[in-house]
């Protein structure tokens, strides 16, 4: 078979060469957290990157441009909408930032059902992109899928929360002590301050209703550095908010800034970007995985890596996307596949819903800079226990802010200028992030006929909404026009984008955790059930999505499942 996995390409000069301890596939947020903890115990580790380098600061080159100094005042030409359709609906791609954003055409995928796939392909992926929102799972979110009978997660909250904190202090994640079991508290920085329309909201709604708390957004953003930020050559958050040109003050988390640069100096660390992973090397006789087969990105030539230990950190899609390619007489349908379910159980999160309005008032009040996050209200619904006709629900991200432009009719000349230089008054926007109940004919696999440019099969999107996502939606719409009433919100206008998965750039899955081997690919440690050299520690692990934001929970565990394997390597095991 022409991509059998077993054929090793080199002789043994070269193999010595290019064997390591430790191979990570993808340098983004969780590639770099495994690299970090494999460095930082002394491993020999290899990155392989797909995309070029960029190294903090010097590769930033739109970071203080001023908006008249684009083309476009940073927006993007319809040529360029028109060409490139999927990116172009991602709200953090602009003139400023298209550079660090795939374009469609560079990796095409097919999509069976809609799914915008928003991708990073640099040293970094997209956490030089990301909107740093960053909060904890609780233990309802690790308890949900078997209460409610749609998985099992292998882990609890409680075996999670020391690598939550390990992970935090390290990339410094601001917000405020609030107590609440729905979203529990973690290794703070101190957070922002609501504003005064978001305060006002918040004593109002929390006085309304007894199950649910507005609390300030926690995000990953250092608003007084601590020692260990410093020595990573990080500085306070400036509150520009272009936080996807590249931060030169490193004042956000992102690979680039922090976990890689940190691994780098250990002297442990190969990086080696232009490196697109075709497959996992699996040896029949060793019975394990002994290395990965790359394709370079510009040559398209093809060059094999070995390791004792790889980690499969691509993001969500392409790491299913690499392990369905590892074909080897053992594993026919993909490494460790042998329950059949890799690339089945796709979720996501349901972003579709969104409400504007308007409150009166608070006109000599003004805010100079811009805070990194609004407001979050943790989910409310089904909680403790089945308490709507749906399941699960959704968390509610919320911020207010002027309006430019007071007073002014017209759309053009002086008067309109001038009264543009003026705030107007303020706006209140709400937008839903509900969890999506994963299911196995929500899946990706690979195509049997059409190939990217390094011949690599083309992945297969078949990704889509269901009844209860529906249901949750509308939830939203009735509940957050209620409480902006309560609020003192007027013209409420709720609009349902009908935008397809993929676009929310939450997706997880198709390489779920579980105990049992039937019923999923990755054991309680990341661990492939059927390859335990091999661990997957992104979104693709991903049992459900929760209604909390993802990437903290990605670095938690990819962290808890390095040092794992550190400790495997230790005792002989891996
Ligand atoms: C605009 C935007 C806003 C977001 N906001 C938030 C937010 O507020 N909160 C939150 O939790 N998450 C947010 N996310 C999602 C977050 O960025 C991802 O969850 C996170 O980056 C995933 O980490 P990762 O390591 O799995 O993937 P990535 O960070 O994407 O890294 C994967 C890396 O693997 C490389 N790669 C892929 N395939 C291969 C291959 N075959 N060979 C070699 N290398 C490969 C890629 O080039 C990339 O560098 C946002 C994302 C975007 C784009």
């Amino acid at each position: 078979m022409p991509n059998d996995t077993t054929i090793v390409n080199l002789n043994n000069k070269g193999v010595d060469q290019n064997t390591f301890d430790a191979i990570v596939i993808g340098s983004g947020m969780t590639g770099g957290w495994a690299a970090k903890e494999f460095c930082d115990h002394g491993l020999k580790t290899l990155v392989l990157e797909r995309g070029r380098d960029v190294k903090h600061g010097k590769d930033y080159p739109t970071t203080s441009t001023n908006l008249w100094e684009f083309q476009h005042h940073d927006r993007m030409p319809v040529a360029d909408k028109n060409e490139n359709p999927i990116v172009n609906r991602c709200y953090a791609y602009s003139e400023a930032s298209q550079h660090f954003f795939v374009k469609d055409k560079e990796h095409p995928y097919i999509q069976e059902k809609p799914f915008d796939w928003i991708r990073g392909y640099q040293v970094g992926g997209k956490s030089l992109l990301w909107a740093r929102a960053t909060q904890r799972w609780s233990r309802f979110d690790f308890e949900g899928p078997a209460r409610d009978g749609f998985g099992e997660w292998p882990i609890t909250y409680a075996e999670l929360a020391p690598w939550y904190s390990h992970v935090e202090l390290f990339a410094g994640i601001s917000g405020n002590y609030d107590g609440l079991e729905t979203m529990p508290d973690g290794e703070f920085l101190p957070p922002w301050e609501l504003n005064c329309v978001e305060a006002d909201m918040q004593s109002k709604l929390n006085s309304a209703y007894k199950d649910r708390n507005v609390i300030i957004g926690r995000c990953a953003h250092l608003t007084k550095p601590k020692e260990i930020h410093l020595q990573q050559g990080r500085g306070q958050c400036q509150a520009r908010v272009v936080c996807e040109r590249g931060c030169p003050f490193g004042g956000y988390f992102t690979s680039v800034s922090s976990t890689l640069p940190w691994a780098d100096r250990t002297g442990n660390l190969t990086l080696r970007p232009h490196s697109v992973v075709h497959s996992i090397i699996y040896d029949d006789k060793k019975g394990k995985a002994v290395g990965v087969r790359v394709v370079d990105q510009i040559t398209k030539q093809s060059t094999d890596y070995f390791a004792k230990v790889i980690f499969v950190n691509a993001a969500c899609l392409n790491s299913n996307l690499v392990l369905l390619n590892s074909i080897s007489s053992r594993f026919p349908n993909g490494l460790g596949n042998d329950s059949g379910l890799l690339g089945k159980y796709v979720a996501f999160h349901n972003y579709r819903g969104t409400i504007n309005a308007t409150i009166d008032g608070y006109l000599d009040k003004y805010y100079f800079g811009h805070k990194p996050t609004g407001a979050m209200l943790p989910n409310f619904r089904n909680v403790r226990r089945q308490e709507m006709d749906f399941m699960k629900g959704y968390m509610v991200h919320f911020s207010a802010d002027r309006h430019r432009g007071a007073n002014s009719t017209e759309q053009i000349g002086a008067d309109y200028k001038d009264a543009m230089a003026e705030p107007g008054g303020w706006g209140v926007f709400m937008m839903i992030q509900g969890e999506t109940i994963p299911k196995e004919a929500n899946h990706v696999r690979l195509s049997k006929d059409q190939k990217d440019q390094w011949g690599i099969p083309q992945l297969i999107t078949s990704v889509g909404y269901d009844e209860n996502d529906e249901k949750v939606l509308k939830d939203f719409f009735q509940q957050g026009s209620e409480m902006l009433e309560k609020a003192g919100c007027k013209n409420i206008k709720t609009k349902d984008s009908k935008q397809a998965p993929g676009l929310d750039i939450h997706e997880m899955g198709g390489v779920r955790m579980g105990n049992d081997p039937k019923k999923s690919l990755l054991n309680k440690w990341n661990q492939m059930h059927h390859c335990s050299n091999v661990f997957v520690t992104d979104g693709a692990c991903m049992v459900s999505t929760s209604t909390q934001n993802p990437s903290l929970t990605f670095m938690a565990i990819t962290a808890r499942a390095a040092n794992h394997a550190v400790e495997e390597m230790k005792k002989g095991n891996l």
